[in-house]
């Protein structure tokens, strides 16, 4: 198999994957699942003309004259019918969100009156007619589509479900997903310490990217580089939606991840793309299970992840957004590239009064694993560049933890 373009590669995967249905769950679940329903708002809010701030409801044609005096016929809270109907030279003490009353057509703040008398208040400014009024139906309109189906249910979309009274939501199934480690050289998390083994990064780097997705995956641990214990762990791993396995997926004489897989009636869509790092990456399916054979050495798998297994996981989600938000930035130092690869490179991003600039993390092998532990964004030169300049602009990929920064700058 030739190497594959990268954007081939993506459409590849995303072609392989799709969302794996819907299920109905209480709306406590639901924070950061798809949307697998439209919904549509199921009153009017508000429900009628309400205060916008706590004050007095009052006649605009009562406030021609200077500094007007009315009187306080009611006193109107929120949740409240009113049944009067306010007359000329009367007002109605009124709280936000209470509904204006019949006769009113304007709201005075509390702060621009003052009170002469326990029924009599003064008003201080001249206000148009509507003022302060929330209309009716102004945050839903009764039978309105509010949310489309694909949509994430991020903190303000949870507040529409429950405005709507969606205790309970249709949402898309979130994909199984199991992840393996391959190489006899690996010592897992909690065996003896053994200078002389390579511990196992790549099992929680992988973890902590599929946790970051919104999906709690399974770890299968370490396989050895032996064709039958192999594939008693790739057998369990098949039966996940999904499967991350890394190391032994290169020509070396000991990596046996492929041949395996194949003979568990997994087809190889491709294996190498051209990025840097990952190239010996590669993809598969069977009936059940999307594989991803990723590189083993740790900035690979992680790299490989973010370019194609994270965008078809949350294709599988049912996401619309499938792919990390791209920012331009300014290089603070010249980047060397040789034709014929996608190259990431891991920067951290610092923000003058020119924008965002992208210092590379150091050393940029694919061991050395800081580089992408410090890194707040991937840097992509395009694989016909021949190098990009310091000062020149470039795209990055936003990777978790970029949400916050330190100071309030804005
Ligand atoms: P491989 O792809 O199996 O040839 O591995 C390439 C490099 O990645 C080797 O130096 C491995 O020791 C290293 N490596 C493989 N798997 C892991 C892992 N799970 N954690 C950390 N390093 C790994
Ligand atoms: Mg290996």
């Amino acid at each position: 198999m030739n190497p594959l373009a990268l954007d081939d590669a993506q459409n590849c995967v995303l072609q392989h994957t799709m969302p794996l249905g819907t299920e109905t769950i209480d709306l406590l679940q639901a924070p950061g699942r798809v949307l697998a329903q439209e919904v549509r708002a199921n009153r009017d809010q508000p429900p009628c003309d309400v205060s916008a701030m706590d004050g007095y409801a009052v006649r605009a044609a009562d406030l021609g004259a200077v500094s007007p005096q009315l009187t306080v016929v009611a006193d109107i809270r929120a949740g409240d019918l009113p049944t009067l109907t306010v007359q000329a030279g009367q007002c109605a003490r009124i709280m936000t969100g209470a509904p204006i009353p019949q006769g009113a057509d304007t709201v005075i703040r509390v702060e621009d009156t003052q009170a002469v008398s326990a029924d009599t208040v003064q008003i201080n400014v001249a206000a148009e007619a509507g003022r302060d009024i929330r209309r009716r139906g102004e945050s839903l309109r009764n039978g309105e589509a509010v949310l489309a189906a694909g949509s994430e249910i991020t903190p303000g979309v949870l507040g529409i479900l429950a405005m709507v009274k969606c205790a309970e939501v249709t949402v898309q199934r979130l994909p199984r997903v199991a992840i393996l480690s391959s190489g006899d050289e690996l010592e897992g998390l909690r065996d003896a310490f053994d200078v002389h083994k390579i511990p196992d990064a790549n099992s929680y780097a992988l973890l902590g990217q599929v946790q970051a997705l919104g999906i709690q995956p399974t770890l299968l641990g370490i396989a050895r580089d032996d064709p039958a214990a192999l594939r008693e762990k790739l057998e369990q791993g098949l039966r996940y939606d999904v499967l991350l396995v890394s190391g032994g997926t290169s020509v070396g004489v000991h990596d046996f991840v492929r041949p395996t897989l194949e003979q568990l009636g997994v087809q190889m869509h491709f294996w190498r793309v051209q990025m840097r790092p990952g190239h010996p990456v590669a993809f598969g399916t069977s009936a059940g299970c999307k594989v991803f054979c990723l590189p083993g050495n740790p900035v690979s798998s992680m790299v490989c992840f973010e370019q194609l297994a994270a965008p078809a996981l949350r294709n599988m989600m049912g996401h619309a957004r499938l792919f990390r938000r791209t920012l331009p930035v300014r290089l603070a130092q010249a980047v060397a590239h040789r034709p014929g690869n996608v190259e990431f490179v891991r920067v951290v991003l610092s923000r003058d009064a020119l924008g965002y600039m992208a210092i590379p993390t150091g050393s940029q092998s694919s061991g050395v694993l800081l580089s992408m532990a410090r890194a707040d964004a991937l840097l992509v030169v395009p694989s016909a560049s021949q190098g990009l300049a310091a000062g020149e602009q470039a795209m990055v990929q936003l990777l978790d933890g970029t949400g916050f920064q330190e100071i309030n700058d804005i």
